[in-house]
């Protein structure tokens, strides 16, 4: 889970990846960090309803090219960006973890700590990058399960 950061720490970060600091690039990444979940755009929108949607669109485009955030599909099929590891770079990512959709919440869980097997496809597929989905329901849910008491 990506660890909390204050708004200083998020200058660094658009610093480093050589991104203007503006106010809704801070924003949007401050929302994004205190989540433990994937954010879609509509998410995002609907707590930022002042920024326009081209900008958020544009946002998220440049984070995900430059490794800072990743791309998942939750179980609607509507992206969804969740943080990324430090070791992603400009169009370079190393997502290969676990991602878990909950059917409860239909929230999109990154378990990070769960990585992909390497995987050896067959001859003449190339493939530019893998992900692994599980669905089911995520431990907010299940205790609310009824099916559990
Ligand atoms: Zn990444
Ligand atoms: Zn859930
Ligand atoms: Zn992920």
């Amino acid at each position: 889970m990506a660890s909390v950061k204050n708004n200083y720490q998020f200058e660094d970060l658009l610093d480093k990846h050589q991104l203007k600091k503006t106010a809704p690039r801070l924003r949007v990444l401050s929302m994004m960090y205190s989540k433990n979940t994937a954010t879609s755009q509509p998410d995002l929108e609907s707590v930022m309803n002042d920024i326009d949607r081209v900008t958020l669109y544009r946002i998220l485009n440049v984070f995900e090219e430059k490794g800072i955030i990743h791309k998942v599909f939750d179980l609607n099929g509507t992206a969804n960006y969740a943080v990324c590891h430090s070791d992603c770079g400009a169009n370079h990512h190393h997502d290969e973890h676990l991602h878990f959709n909950c059917t409860g919440c239909k929230n999109v869980y990154c378990l990070n700590e769960l990585t992909l097997p390497a995987i050896t496809l067959p001859a003449g597929f190339r493939a530019e990058d893998f992900t692994l989905y599980a669905s089911g329901l995520c431990p907010r849910c299940d205790k609310k399960n009824p099916a559990r008491a």
